[in-house]
């Protein structure tokens, strides 16, 4: 039996369900073959007078096949080459059919999916939200090699295809309606494939329904070819600002652009040929493997509860109690009530509490007058939210997440004040960013139920949180904190108590190696420079400024006083510097009026001179090579570092911990993953180089010598 079903009707149309082995419909062998067999029968089919392409699945079609894309290596080029040929190919005998063709896009249709509707003569979406179209390769590390840049690029025109080829813009079906992306929408999924076959009736005679809008005598693309001054003028601007964006760090988008510009300048035939190298090129990058591994692979591990305790049933937070109204209590609160979950947002005054409650108040407004939310929905979502100064107001709270200030001593006393009023079996848990929780568990009169549950700052904007088991924490206790997190949306890495845990610790060795060259010598300009270079968000010094030098003044005598100073690698250096700032020099970062920076009233910023007296050496050399793996090899080894020792317990949460929570370059798919592609032997190689010159800190850890050694990845 074919993947697709073959249906002629009286009125001679033919309609084709996509119903392929598996939840979805996906580009590999079984659709090549399905979708050739079709076309066959189609050109032969007697009184054939159109066909509607049509789905048996929720999505419509789901695009490439990623497992077969991860598959294809170095040397393998020629028979992916002919095997994407031949599929442009059967897709542009569609085009070619004498009758009109039109897709019935009942849900999802992306990448793939959407190259399919793209040949179609006419679109038809189902105006629902769980239709999705666009082209999103470019998130992967690809290019929409069937098609989707050449024919984007001859309905759009070159600017308005753009983003949705350079940034895989995603829309629904009235924004796609908008663009002219769908031609059509209609209001049930049922009047689907009647509108389409009466859209063929209605067009039975005429001729030019049947050929597509480049397929046409005298056929110009919108908005002009490249030689119109227009487009003349957008192509270097576009090349500009892509590579300021991607800093040269990614070929997808640059090759995406190479390709929608020829699509601007040569035949259609010919464009789709350029279109197939291209993709060819990228497939068997290291940046794609990494992108795909861990965006897609990987994120589906994580968020489909990889990390979750199995056989634990799956829980619904209905009431949270968030302790502190401050920066992170206040976003807490929000992204709570915006899932549907009662909150009692608790600070020590009833003041204090209802700010907190009017930034979700500031945050819906935006919305409203965005036009993304009623005023209606508005107010259910703030009558939500409970502010109080009342501890018997947590009353029955199935989860309390405490947000208050880091001391270690004001967490015990609130935690032995307020879990009494944690509903059966309810469960506690810590925002402390550095604080461990078997210690703070100690308070706890069933530890058992204790956990954190780390989020980033802003918490509304942040994806990720970061769960961290103590010693006691039970499975039932780590499966409520893992369903409450994805309640509210958010990706949540599980991992084991540690200082630092596993983020913070991580990121902070790309600030004490940025502090490192400082003191050395180096020119702090370049040192941020280089930071950005490697593709992380912000250079070490600039971010160190954000994050607070002072609370790092903080943190090292909190560390000192609990005896775990330099537990994971001498910090002299950096103490020293940030005693030298902050001490003798009152700069604690952003925030407390300048730090490795001075800041203007009109947003600028400018090195502060005191650094270039106090540590700049002319004479320094250090490479710009050896800077740059200095800044990403201390990361990817801590990272090493706490999967070796369990503080991790999935390659894939370090990985998307990584991403998500430190700012990882995304060409690397991880701090982990990046071994990979790197090549765990070439890795430990220059390790050891980097050790013998700059230290022991970078010895490969014994993890990857043993990988290198098997001649395996990390998995
Ligand atoms: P904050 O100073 O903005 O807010 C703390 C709030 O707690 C204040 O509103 C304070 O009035 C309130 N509070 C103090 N004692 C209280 C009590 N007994 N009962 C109720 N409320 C009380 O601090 P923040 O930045 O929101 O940080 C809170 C916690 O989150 C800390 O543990 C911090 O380490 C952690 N954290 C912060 C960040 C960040 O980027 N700021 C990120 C992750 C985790």
């Amino acid at each position: 039996m074919s993947a697709f079903k073959y249906e002629k009707d009286a009125d001679g149309i033919v309609t084709v369900t996509m119903d392929m082995t598996g939840p979805v419909n996906a580009m590999n062998e079984e659709y090549r073959s399905a979708m050739a067999q079709t076309v066959d029968r189609l050109e032969q089919e007697e009184g054939l007078t159109g066909v509607v392409f049509a789905s048996a699945k929720k999505v419509f079609f789901a695009g490439g096949d990623l497992h077969e894309l991860l598959a294809v290596q170095k040397g393998d080029e020629g028979a992916f080459l002919d095997m994407l040929r031949a599929t442009k190919g059967v897709l542009r005998r569609i085009e070619k059919l004498p009758v009109p063709v039109v897709a019935a896009i009942n849900g999802a249709a992306l990448g793939g999916g959407f190259e399919i509707c793209l040949v179609c003569n006419h679109r038809i979406a189902w105006d629902n939200k769980s239709v999705q179209i666009g082209l999103p390769e470019v998130g992967l590390g690809l290019l929409p090699g069937g098609g989707g840049i050449v024919r984007m690029v001859s309905m759009l025109g070159l600017e308005k295809a753009l983003p949705y080829l350079l940034e895989g813009k995603k829309v629904a079906p009235a924004a796609a309606l908008e663009e002219g992306m769908v031609d059509e929408l209609v209001d049930s999924v049922d009047a689907l494939v009647p509108r389409a076959k009466a859209w063929i009736l209605a067009h039975r005679d005429d001729e030019t329904a049947a050929v597509q809008p480049w397929d046409r005598k005298g056929f110009r693309i919108p908005g002009g070819d490249v030689n119109s001054p227009k487009i003349a003028q957008l192509i270097p601007v576009a090349t500009a600002m892509l590579s300021q964006k991607t800093r040269g760090l990614l070929p997808a988008p640059a090759q995406i652009l190479d390709c929608a510009v020829e699509a601007a300048r040569l035949d259609l035939d010919t464009a789709l040929e350029i279109e197939s190298r291209g993709l060819t090129y990228l497939v068997t990058t290291p940046e794609a493997k990494n992108m795909i591994s861990t965006f897609f692979f990987g994120m589906n591990r994580v968020n489909g509860g990889a990390s979750r305790p199995q056989g634990v049933e799956r829980t619904a937070t209905r009431k949270v109690g968030v302790l502190g109204a401050g920066m992170m209590g206040q976003g807490i609160a929000y992204v709570s009530a915006m899932a549907g979950i009662e909150v009692v947002l608790k600070d020590i005054s009833l003041e204090a509490a209802e700010k907190g409650k009017a930034y979700s108040e500031k945050l819906l407004a935006r919305r409203v007058e965005k036009g993304r939310m009623s005023d209606a929905q508005k107010a259910d979502i703030l009558g939500m939210i409970l502010p109080t100064d009342r501890d018997a107001d947590l009353q029955g709270c199935d989860l309390i997440v405490e947000a208050v200030f880091e001391n270690m001593a004001l967490k015990h006393d609130i935690t032995r004040a307020t879990e009494g009023f944690l509903a059966e079996g309810g469960v506690w848990g810590s925002n402390t960013s550095s604080l461990p929780i078997t210690r703070l568990a100690e308070a706890s009169a069933r530890p058992e139920n204790f956990i954190g549950i780390h989020f980033f700052s802003p918490v509304d904007k942040m994806p990720l949180v970061e769960i961290i088991c103590g010693e006691k924490t039970s499975d039932a206790t780590l499966a409520r904190a893992f369903d409450y997190a994805r309640q509210i949306g958010k990706t949540p890495i599980v991992v084991n108590d540690s200082l630092g845990f596993f983020t913070s610790r991580t990121f902070g060795t790309y600030l004490d190696e940025g502090v490192r060259l400082l003191s050395e010598g180096a020119h702090p300009v370049q040192i941020d420079s280089m930071g950005r270079a490697i593709g992380m968000p912000v250079g070490p010094l600039a971010v160190y400024d954000e994050v607070s030098l002072e609370l790092t003044r903080k943190a090292q005598e909190t560390w000192e006083q609990m005896g775990v100073l330099d537990q994971f690698g001498d910090q002299s250096i950096t103490r020293s510097v940030v005693n030298t700032l902050v001490g003798e020099h009152g700069r604690g970062g952003r925030h407390h009026g300048g730090g490795f920076y001075e800041y203007s009233a009109d947003g600028s910023k400018a090195i502060w001179p005191g650094l270039y007296e106090l540590y700049y050496k002319p004479e320094y050399r250090v490479s710009e090579q050896d800077m740059k793996d200095r800044l990403l090899f201390r990361q990817v080894i801590e990272s090493l570092k706490c999967l070796e020792s369990g503080v991790l317990r999935s390659v894939d949460d370090g990985n998307i911990g990584s991403i998500m929570g430190i700012g990882a370059p995304v060409w690397t798919g991880g701090f982990i993953q990046f071994v990979n592609t790197y090549g765990p032997a070439r890795f430990v190689a220059r390790c050891n180089e980097l050790a013998e010159q700059y230290g022991e800190r970078f010895l490969p850890p014994q993890i990857a010598i043993d990988k290198a050694a098997a001649g395996e990845l990390f998995t």
